[in-house]
């Protein structure tokens, strides 16, 4: 099977079973207990912590571990939430994990702002400066769109918000950018980040949020304290420990480059063929949407799936919803959203792999192009 659903979810790393094997069987021990096995095992945390601030390029602040990035978001933003007259602003490209917390936002009656996004997918900062002021007290924005690969320019939001909204918190989702793109947090001002092990050939249900200044955020689950009182809940340490082993084995600039290659082949092939459409807005190499015209991206997932080749439809949390939200919102028309597939990479697949792939979906879309006509 070739996979090109990466954006969905990634295989994990062998590496990942055997440190997830130790510690699951062998130093098994709860990190918060006193025994000296324990404190070992609440060293070995502390030490990933310091590795995941090390990579994102952060001074300050810490890592809360969380059961994956849909927790990191919900934390990000109701443990932001503060009584009083604030303004929470948002942008129409955020993953259902921070777009259904605005909604959530809005239905307790909270202010709340949606940022439109432009034609090349990215949050529209002019329509941002518009809604900033002193009240905003939070602002959530993707790093890299989940459905498009669009990036979003975070340092100058970042640089909008100290100007126009200096009381506001700078939440980034950045699982589809975190261990795949460079970047800092210090350089990018980003106050509290999401991230997500699966996404990063790490196991599922684990992930963080980097928190700048832990009085930023409050608890949103009551319990025995853990995570600085913030996160209650015995830390999953196997799952821990083996997404501390794929960032270890990661390379982020020579997989980026790798990616880049990648998806340069596959483009190559497919925009030979008349009617495939690629929406690669020089966002990140790593994602991007494809258009076949007059096939319905549904049928060419599951055709594409008889010849050994899997596609992604967008979110996986969203796919089987009608419509997509986020294209919609870039000016896809709908004909255009009916017929998109989302095509994702990793680092480790082979040209070769890529070469196949690219002539299996120009054969299918040949085939279901000829049924439908
Ligand atoms: N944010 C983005 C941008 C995502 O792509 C995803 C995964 N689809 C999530 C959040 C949710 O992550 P998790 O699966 O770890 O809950």
């Amino acid at each position: 099977m070739i996979f090109l659903d990466n954006a969905g979810t990634t295989k994990m790393f062998e590496e990942c079973l055997k440190t997830y094997g130790y510690y699951a069987c062998e130093k098994f021990y709860n990190p918060s207990a006193i025994s000296r096995e324990s404190a070992f095992v609440h060293g070995e945390l502390e030490k990933v912590k310091k590795l995941i601030l090390k990579k994102l390029g952060a001074y300050k602040g810490t890592i809360i571990f969380t059961g994956g990035a849909t927790e990191s978001n919900n934390l990000a933003i109701k443990g932001s939430v503060r009584n009083g007259d604030y303004t929470y602003i948002f942008t129409n490209g955020e993953h259902p994990s921070v777009y259904n917390v605005a909604k959530s936002l809005m239905n307790d009656g909270r202010k709340v702002e949606l940022i439109k996004l432009d034609a090349n997918g990215q949050a529209d900062l002019k329509d941002l400066e518009e809604k900033l002021s002193p009240k905003v007290r939070l602002i959530s924005c993707m790093l890299v769109s989940n459905e498009t690969g669009a990036m979003n320019d975070i340092k100058k939001i970042s640089a909008l918000r100290d100007k126009l909204a200096p009381n506001a918190l700078l939440h980034v989702d950045a699982v589809q950018g975190f261990m795949k793109i460079p970047f800092n947090v210090t350089e990018l001002g980003i106050d509290l980040l999401s991230f997500s092990a699966h996404k990063f050939h790490g196991p599922k249900g684990v992930g963080g949020l980097y928190v700048k200044n832990l009085s930023s955020i409050k608890n949103i689950v009551e319990g025995g304290g853990q995570e600085y009182g913030i996160r209650s809940g015995t830390e999953n340490v196997p799952g821990i420990m083996a997404m501390a082993t794929a960032i270890e084995k990661i390379d982020i600039k020579k997989n980026f480059t790798r990616v880049k290659e990648l998806c340069e082949k596959l483009n190559n092939i497919l925009s030979k063929e008349e009617g495939i459409i690629i929406h690669n807005y020089n966002g990140s190499p790593y994602i991007e949407s494809v258009t076949f015209k007059g096939v319905k991206g549904e049928t060419m997932l599951h055709a594409l799936e008889e010849k050994g080749v899997i596609v992604g439809l967008g979110s996986a949390c969203s796919a089987k919803k009608a419509g997509n939200r986020v294209l919609k919102e870039i000016g896809f028309a709908d004909e255009e959203i009916i017929s998109s597939c989302r095509i994702s990479f990793n680092a480790y697949m082979t040209g070769e792999e890529i070469e196949t792939a690219g002539r299996i979906i120009v054969e299918t879309f040949q085939e279901m192009k000829k049924r439908v006509s």
